[in-house]
């Protein structure tokens, strides 16, 4: 069983273990007689989405882009160091496939991480936190802990459309609960709402035992396409901290404007995925006279009704003049993806915390800016998507941003984050409003 110590003032406090702590947590770990730390979470046990972990997906960045690497490969902490510790390093070498690691094996390795350190507390849920005499005060399941600064890495929450809350647990089901909640889906009239890799994962999922199949799937997006995500070496540049520099310091438009056209950088879907999909469904209609899944691209959820046995699901066409179509189905996925938050228990520092449209402002070193002097600081992980681009919520950048953080909490350069070069030229030109030609500085 491991402690904690009610009495300290630690220098540093984690709300959340999920990979952006946890690689916080790695990264500080040498440090830990300079830097008395400790990390909070509300789960039974370290996870990592159980209900989406499908025995065949699969992560979509580098193995390299661990708790660690990026910003020290000679760390303890390292996939690589997982692999040799758990005696399979010559063996992963000799698949000679270092792409395409099953997402239960990156679980695997940050659980032996877990294992390694003697910060880490689960089953404590962080209720609220209060400023008082130049410290945070935690409540950390109604036991209070002081602390000089914070590290919030709390996550995202499911985005549930309005008119659905009501009805999930009861026949429907958000995509990140779609395994723990053990819903028998054979033989039943199902609809997937959501065009992205979880929605697709989902799809692969129900169509893979013959035994087992639904009645019927329909397989909802809202976009004009089902959608690959972009992955080349040009679009994986946005994945980098230059990029992530680079974009801090664009204007607000600009911002927007280009997070929305860099959607399928992360939004769309794996090529092998949507692959295996056709695949499956050509085999099923073709040679095994089956035809179960229709698809509805650009087309809205926009209404359910519970009615004695299923649903009545309202779908509304994006062309066809918003045409409107309903459906009987009996259970319903949301594969609808996960909103930004404005964490509940920081709501007591309200009047500390400075937001633009709902959204926590955040400075350069990934600490949120505060409207009233505090003297520590409150870092946020996985919060800053609207201010560091499209890389934010993603694996890519965890290690710089918990080197940055870091750097920041010792007032040292202990991590080096002024890495490597860039191929593409973001910082090479100012880009002048009003007609001006872009100047080379
Ligand atoms: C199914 C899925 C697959 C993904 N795959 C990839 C991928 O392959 N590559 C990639 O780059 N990105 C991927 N992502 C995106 C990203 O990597 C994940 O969202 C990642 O989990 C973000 O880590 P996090 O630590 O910021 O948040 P989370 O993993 O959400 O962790 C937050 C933790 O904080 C805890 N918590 C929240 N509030 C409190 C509180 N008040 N007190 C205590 N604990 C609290 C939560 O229980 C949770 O454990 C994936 C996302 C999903 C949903």
């Amino acid at each position: 069983m491991l402690t904690t110590n009610e009495s300290s003032v630690y220098d540093l406090l984690g709300v959340g273990i999920g990979p952006s702590n946890l690689s916080t947590a790695a990264l500080i770990a040498p440090y830990n007689q300079q830097v008395n730390s400790i990390f909070f979470d509300d789960k039974s046990e370290f996870n990592w989405y159980p209900g989406m972990l499908f025995p065949d997906a699969t992560i979509q960045v580098s193995i390299l882009k661990d708790l660690v690497t990026m910003v020290d490969p000679t760390s303890q902490f390292t996939f690589l160091n997982f692999l040799k510790e758990t005696g399979r390093l010559y063996m992963f070498a000799s698949k000679g496939q270092f792409d395409g690691l099953k997402r239960r094996e990156f679980v695997q390795y940050f659980k032996w991480a877990v294992a390694r350190m003697q910060n880490l507390h689960f089953m404590s849920t962080v209720q609220r936190i209060e400023y008082k005499d130049d410290c945070f005060e935690v409540t950390v399941n109604d036991v209070s802990y002081k602390a000089k600064n914070l590290a919030m890495g709390a996550g995202l929450s499911a985005n549930v459309p309005g008119f659905c809350r009501k009805h999930i647990g009861s026949g429907m089901v958000h995509s990140s609960q779609f395994l723990t909640s053990n819903v028998d889906f054979s033989g039943k009239r199902i609809m997937v709402v959501g065009g992205g890799q979880s929605g697709a994962e989902v799809i692969l999922f129900l169509l893979k035992e013959e035994e087992r199949l639904p009645l019927s799937v329909q397989w909802i997006s809202s976009n004009y396409n089902f959608l690959p995500l972009e992955n080349t070496p040009f679009s994986n540049e946005l994945y980098t901290p230059k990029y992530s520099d680079y974009f801090y310091n664009l204007h607000k438009e600009d911002k927007e404007k280009l997070l929305e056209r860099q959607k399928f950088t992360s939004d769309g879907v794996s090529e092998k995925t949507l692959s295996d999909i056709y695949e499956t469904i050509y085999n099923y209609k073709f040679l095994r006279d089956i035809d179960i899944l229709d698809f509805y691209p650009g087309t809205y959820f926009t209404n359910a009704e519970r009615t004695e046995n299923c649903f009545c699901a309202e779908v509304t066409l994006k062309e066809k003049s918003s045409a409107v179509q309903y459906m009987d189905v009996d259970i319903i996925v949301l594969a609808t993806g996960f909103n930004y938050q404005q964490h509940k228990c920081l709501e007591p520092l309200d009047g500390y915390i400075s937001t633009t449209d709902g959204k926590y402002d955040v400075a350069e070193d990934f600490s949120i800016v505060t409207t009233k002097d505090m003297k520590g600081k409150i870092y946020i992980h996985n919060g800053a998507r609207h201010v560091r681009g499209v890389a934010d919520p993603n694996l890519s950048l965890l290690a710089w941003r918990s080197a940055k953080i870091i750097n920041a909490l010792m007032e040292q350069k202990v991590y080096n984050t002024e890495i490597d070069k860039s191929l593409l030229s973001w910082d090479k030109l100012t880009i002048m409003k009003n007609g001006f030609r872009a100047r080379a500085i």
